[in-house]
């Protein structure tokens, strides 16, 4: 058996088939529900005895993170729940510079809501609990070896050290991962240097549904706040603050009220639900399938918040790993399509770190040239459109495009999340989603009993027929004459590369 210092090529069948993931985060819940749905059986272990309630990290839960809740049976009640916002308003010393609104579409699930990361992870695990998945709280991975046929996890609980044999073993567990540590990948990156402060406060405030962006107000001068509303009345503020600032001297020496009330005005009531202080690091791990073992969300990449790429992103490493591991442990696909899981993910994973990474510069500029090209485009935005496009506050999560080996006519772009429509005999396409490899043709086609047809006004036209993956990827296209010859070896590719 091969320990932290080897990573075996795996060849073999495995000899445990079941599947371990660590981590009963956004990440671990999603991967172990979905896993589950696909026919995989899965063990998840989790070190805390129950979800933390008190506060939230990530509060943006983006389109298609609903989507894949969705498929899980609770993306509608999260979005339900959750606070749809379309505005955001950004400010520069105080006056608004220009607002955005985020665009409506006759999608099933709006484009963003906010709602508490831990309020959703207690959805998450009622609903993987009801799927079947053994979870397993106050167990802890403190160790792994793998070979050409197993993982054997070591899981610390209050009775001692337990060995386990898995097929395949999935690290969801967080930054400091201890699965990244077991397998000995690194994780390259960097801190920065400025703090964040943040308070959930209980209060009411003039404006509903808004996102409200600050930079450089006159009381946080030379930094940004950013305001963001929650259900039941609850609104987060997140300063950026000196990196020597003391969260517990803020509260006791009453500066963290009088940062408040400079928000929300001198009378206004508020009562603060939870204060947190962060400084955030842009980190990507060296790969994120090390043989027989996975990395996914946190645990394999870290990012600034600005741009609510985080959780969003490791929901869809989640759901993009969830059917490949599944098809591979029930004997439907080889190894090989493990691969795609990192190349795809990992490629994403470069993009989002490069797109927060930006945004971090214009937030927090080091050097004379950025602090200089920051104030001339805060200063000139109002006056300039070519330098308000360059004001960057977060440019906010989308689903990822991953490199497809071939295009399509053109229509529809292979790589990309299948787009929504109506289907002609009533519900919608994204609802037929999420669950086998899907054939998609033009309504009136007759040829494979078990295609969805689509409406011929609808984004697929009239004369292609189209392969779309369990995680709502358009995996290839045909003319609908050449669908017989084609879906054969299209399907026998789709499960080897990803790709039809
Ligand atoms: C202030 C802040 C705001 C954010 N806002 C957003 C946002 O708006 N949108 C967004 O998309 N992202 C946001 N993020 C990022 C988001 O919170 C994370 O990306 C997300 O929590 C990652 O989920 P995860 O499941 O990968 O990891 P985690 O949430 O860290 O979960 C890991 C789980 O693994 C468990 N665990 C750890 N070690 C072990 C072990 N050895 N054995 C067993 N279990 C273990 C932990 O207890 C934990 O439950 C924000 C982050 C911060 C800090």
């Amino acid at each position: 058996m091969t320990g932290r210092s080897g990573t075996p090529s795996p060849t073999e069948p495995p000899t445990a088939p079941a599947v371990a993931v660590i981590g009963a985060g956004a990440v671990g819940l999603t991967l172990a529900g979905r896993l589950a749905q696909h026919g995989a059986e899965v063990t998840l272990f989790e070190s805390e005895p129950a979800t933390a309630r008190i506060g939230s990290r990530a509060i943006c839960m983006q389109r298609e993170t609903l989507e894949i809740w969705s498929r899980l049976g609770i993306g509608r009640a999260v979005a339900a729940r959750g606070v749809q916002w379309r505005i955001g308003r950004t400010y520069v010393r105080g006056r608004e510079l220009f607002h955005v609104e985020l665009p409506t579409t006759d999608e099933h699930v709006p484009p963003f809501v906010n709602i508490s990361q831990s309020e959703v992870e207690e959805m998450l695990e009622a609903r993987v609990r009801a799927l079947g998945v053994e979870i397993r709280r106050e167990t802890r991975l403190v160790g792994l070896d793998q070979d050409a046929g197993q993982v054997v996890a070591r899981i610390e609980t209050s009775a001692g050290v337990e060995e386990r044999a898995f097929g395949y073993l999935v690290g969801a567990d967080g930054a400091h991962s201890a699965v990244r540590h077991a397998v000995a990948t690194g994780f390259d990156g960097h801190t920065f240097h400025d703090r964040f402060l943040i308070a959930d406060i209980r209060v009411e405030l003039p404006f509903t549904q808004e996102r409200h962006f600050h930079f450089d107000p006159p009381w946080n001068p030379g930094r940004q706040v950013l305001l963001h509303p929650q259900p039941d009345g609850i609104w987060r503020i997140d300063w950026q603050v000196a990196p020597e600032t003391d969260l517990d001297a803020e509260r006791r020496s009453g500066r963290l009220d009088e940062r408040i009330r400079q928000v929300v005005g001198p009378e206004t009531p508020y009562e603060v639900v939870w204060v947190t202080s962060y400084r955030f690091s842009q980190r990507l791990a060296d790969a994120f399938r090390i043989g027989r073992v996975f990395l996914a969300g946190d645990a394999a990449h870290v990012m600034s918040p600005f741009g609510a790429r985080g959780l969003n992103s490791g929901v869809a490493d989640a759901e993009n790993l969830a059917w490949k591991l599944a098809a591979v442990v029930r004997g439907a696909a080889p190894e090989a399509l493990l691969d795609t899981y990192d190349r795809e993910r990992r490629a994403t994973a470069r993009e989002n770190l490069a797109a927060t990474g930006s945004t971090m510069r214009f937030l927090a500029p080091q050097g004379p040239v950025r602090r200089a090209w920051r104030w001339l485009v805060l200063t000139g935005a109002e006056r300039s459109a070519w330098l308000r496009r360059h004001v960057d506050s977060g440019r906010l999560a989308e689903p990822a495009r991953y490199a497809a080996p071939s295009g399509s006519d053109g229509r529809l772009p292979i790589g990309s999340v299948a787009p929504d429509c109506e289907l002609p005999g009533g519900g919608r396409l994204r609802d037929r989603l999420g669950r086998e490899i899907a054939l998609v043709v033009p309504e009136g086609h007759r040829g494979i009993a078990s295609a969805i047809e689509v409406g011929s006004s609808s984004p697929y036209g009239t004369d292609r027929a189209w392969l779309v993956r369990p995680d709502g990827y358009l995996a290839g296209s045909a003319p609908l004459d050449e669908v017989d010859v084609w879906i054969g070896p299209a399907m026998q590719r789709l499960v080897v590369t990803g790709w039809a």
